[in-house]
């Protein structure tokens, strides 16, 4: 399973789904990607091989310079395309690694039925629902991120948002990666290899805010912090 984000200059489609494959190793059982494109937020997934989601987007191409994607391992839900991430609820979509502990009560307390069987959906709706009571993005998501438990890597994307991704780390690791005038989210220097070696791992409970001007990482209190940014490389 993995996770990859993308603010960039260039098509993030064929980018998202090479560094996908980079994190075949992992394993996975279904695969999507979404995009902000014109401001509108779509998405594609696909059931099992990557290939499945490659040749998707063959019939059903998604542009946009901005996006998110992931191999799902399921964990709540069986492997199927609805469960499939990116998750999605109005203007949020999410994906996610691990497991949120306390879905079902925040479920509960959001009424309403979802899409899916999975943990993941709670955190589109949560995120969601924070926005539509006229929270900005950050946060809205921030405010979600506070509600979590569990082990999770997060990566939100939002429409009408083609410069901004959060990323958060709890229990899962999760790499912001800086190249020139873009910036990228992964789960490792293997995904990033190939888009830039200059790396910051977010540590435990960090959250962080990325637009292609930089990251900026706030620690579980909070408080804006400071994480080293190492080079790291990887063969592409
Ligand atoms: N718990 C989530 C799900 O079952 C994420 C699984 C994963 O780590 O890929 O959809």
């Amino acid at each position: 399973c993995g996770i990859i984000g993308i603010l960039g200059d260039h098509q993030a489609a064929p980018l998202m789904v090479d560094a996908l494959k980079r994190l075949e190793y992992r394993g996975y059982d279904s695969a999507g990607i979404a995009t902000v494109a014109n401001g509108v937020l779509d998405r594609r997934r696909a059931m099992g091989k990557l290939v499945n989601l490659a040749d998707l987007l063959v019939t059903e191409p998604l542009a946009g310079f901005a996006g998110i994607g992931h191999t799902r391992w399921a964990t709540h839900g069986v492997p199927s395309v609805a469960n499939a991430h990116p998750h999605r609820a109005g203007r949020v979509a999410v994906v996610h690694n691990g497991i949120i502990e306390n879905f079902r009560d925040l479920r509960a307390g959001l009424g309403g039925s979802g899409e899916s069987e999975t943990d993941t959906e709670v955190v589109a709706r949560l995120c969601e629902d924070f926005i539509a009571g006229g929270m900005p993005p950050k946060d809205a998501a921030f405010a979600t991120i506070d509600r979590l438990e569990g082990a999770y890597a997060l990566c939100f994307l939002f429409e009408g948002e083609p410069d901004l991704l959060i990323a958060a780390r709890a229990g899962s690791p999760l790499a912001i990666g800086h190249g020139d005038g873009e910036m990228f989210v992964g789960s490792d220097a293997i995904a990033l290899g190939p888009l830039t070696d200059r790396l910051t791992y977010l540590e435990e409970g960090d959250r962080a805010v990325v637009t292609r001007a930089g990251a900026q990482i706030f620690d579980a209190e909070g408080h804006q912090t400071h994480r080293d940014t190492t080079r790291i490389r990887v063969d592409a």
